[in-house]
């Protein structure tokens, strides 16, 4: 192995001398200034993440991007920054209010939401909220939940005889009983602590939504806020409201608990930021005005808890690795444009690339395709997860023409990055219905911790997953037809994963 190592290495040297290939020293320079304390770990909106941003703005500049310019009005400064605003709203669990009937509940502690708008509806209490004929359990038998709050206990009951325990764990899981409230009509759910705080369910909601809360919600200024339809009672609540639950319960026997009027108290931030844009022109006659995306998010977590959080591998290794591109292709003189995309927002939730879809500088059905890079600079010198790739049997022509040139490149691709689909930014694009595709170099222990340093990037790897999103890029850039969804490919409608779902990035 060493040999072969020794062997790549040597041929990259040599080759570098051209100035056609992935330069390592030249990676390592833009990881470290990243990754730089006076960068403060770039998190969304702080000086640190501004700075970060002048700095990607002289490298686009250094590599012959060409800015923007925006089409309508008077042509301004022409600039690689693309300004955004969020909205951070804040709920102030104790001067919100929650009251159930004749009950008042106290926010944050006996009822939890992440919920920064008011709500209001009529209750109904539906058991466990199992529909579920196969088991032989039905709590949705002659109720008309259409419209109504239901309110249900957590999980399912504990030895109910009938069907195999892994069903029930999925009945009884919260997706399973917000699919169903929705289908049915409902406005929302409300679950109730079956459970001690320190296990599953409730316990980990209240981490979640305390974190959450604490964070606060966020919203693009002027857009939709995709608010939250749960709320979570404690046992203690559950007490005040008179709803038992029984050691042997029965499916059925729903009713109603009268009318809830939820009051948040919210204090709302402006969140000032931006993402980078610069183009290599288009040299083709009509394919110049087709556009591809070659991403990476720059933001990181910045100082949590005091401590820098310098974000080397995650994701100074993609913004320096989407950069050489950028430096490499400069004269390539590709059919199509290409767009080099440097994103913020990202870690706390994929923000830059919806507010980059939400008002594209360019019309959204010129861009083809999306390629992601998102921690590229750690685990096996020769292995990069891809994305696309097994999720529901489905595979794009993307990720088809990616296998072709790792082959050649002696990289093997492999699969297990479909459990990030959701978690990095050409899932906005996807959503979108523009073909997406995520290059990923695996997870490890240092992830979100300020042990990610630019110290343990292997910048050889770093230098070969260019050498792929390069050739790729190139090749989809040039290629006659732009790429394509496959017609059996579900994902481009995949929605947005729930609270509770595995899929949710850690924080
Ligand atoms: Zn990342």
């Amino acid at each position: 192995m060493s040999i072969r190592i020794g062997l790549a290495a040597g041929a990259l040297a040599t080759l570098h001398l051209c100035g056609q290939d992935p330069d390592p020293a030249r990676l390592r320079k833009d990881v470290y200034a990243l990754a730089d304390p006076a960068m403060e770990g770039r998190a969304t909106g702080t000086a640190g993440q501004r700075k970060a941003a002048a700095y990607l703005a002289q490298r686009f500049l250094d590599a012959g991007l060409v800015p923007l310019v925006s089409q309508e009005g008077p042509p301004c400064a022409p600039s690689f920054l693309l300004p955004y605003t969020l909205l951070r709203s804040r709920q102030d669990a104790a001067a919100s209010t929650f009251q159930l009937g004749h009950t008042m509940l106290k926010v944050g502690e006996d009822i939890l939401t992440a919920r920064a708008q008011a709500a209001t509806g009529e209750v109904v209490f539906v058991g466990y909220g199992i529909h579920a004929p196969e088991l032989k359990w039905d709590d949705a038998a002659g109720l008309e939940p259409k419209g109504c709050w239901l309110a249900m206990w957590e999980g399912a009951p504990e030895s109910p005889g009938t069907g195999a325990s892994k069903d029930w764990a999925t009945a009884g899981q919260a997706e399973t009983k917000l699919e169903w409230a929705r289908k049915a009509g409902a406005a929302g759910c409300l679950f109730i602590q079956t459970r001690p705080d320190t296990e599953a369910g409730f316990g980990r909601m209240r981490l979640y939504l305390s974190r959450s809360v604490e964070r606060g919600q966020l919203s693009l200024k002027g857009g939709a806020v995709r608010e939250s339809q749960t709320f979570w009672l404690s046992a203690e609540a559950a007490k005040a409201l008179r709803i038992e639950l029984k050691a042997d319960p029965k499916p059925g026997g729903s009713r109603a608990l009268g009318t809830f009027v939820y009051t948040p108290k919210i204090t709302k931030e402006e969140i000032p930021a931006s993402n980078l844009a610069g183009l290599i022109p288009g040299t083709d006659l009509k394919l110049k005005d087709e556009i591809i995306v070659l991403s990476a998010h720059h933001d990181h977590v910045g100082m949590e808890g005091g401590k820098l959080h310098p974000g080397a591998d995650d994701n100074a290794s993609g913004t320096a690795a989407i950069l050489e591109v950028a430096r490499l292709l400069k004269d390539s003189k590709p059919k199509r444009s290409i767009l080099v995309l440097s994103l913020s927002g990202e870690e706390i939730g994929l923000w830059g690339s919806q507010a980059f879809v939400a008002a594209p500088p360019v019309e959204l059905s010129r861009i083809k395709a999306d390629i992601n890079l998102d921690m590229v600079g750690r685990n096996a010198l020769d292995e990069v997860c891809v994305t696309p790739a097994q999720v529901d049997g489905a595979v794009g022509t993307l990720t088809q023409e990616a296998r072709a040139i790792a082959l050649r490149q002696g990289l093997k691709l492999t699969t297990e990055a479909d459990q990030y689909w959701y978690r990095s930014d050409h899932f906005t694009f996807a959503r979108r219905g523009i073909p997406a595709i995520f290059f990923f170099g695996g997870m490890h222990a240092d992830y979100h911790q300020p042990s990610d340093t630019p110290d343990k990037i292997n910048y050889e790897k770093l230098a070969r997953v260019v050498g792929l999103a390069k050739e790729l890029v190139l090749n989809v850039a040039n290629a006659t037809e732009p790429p394509k969804l496959l017609p059996k490919e579900t994902w481009s409608t995949w929605t947005w994963p729930s609270p509770t779902s595995p899929a949710l990035k850690p924080r």
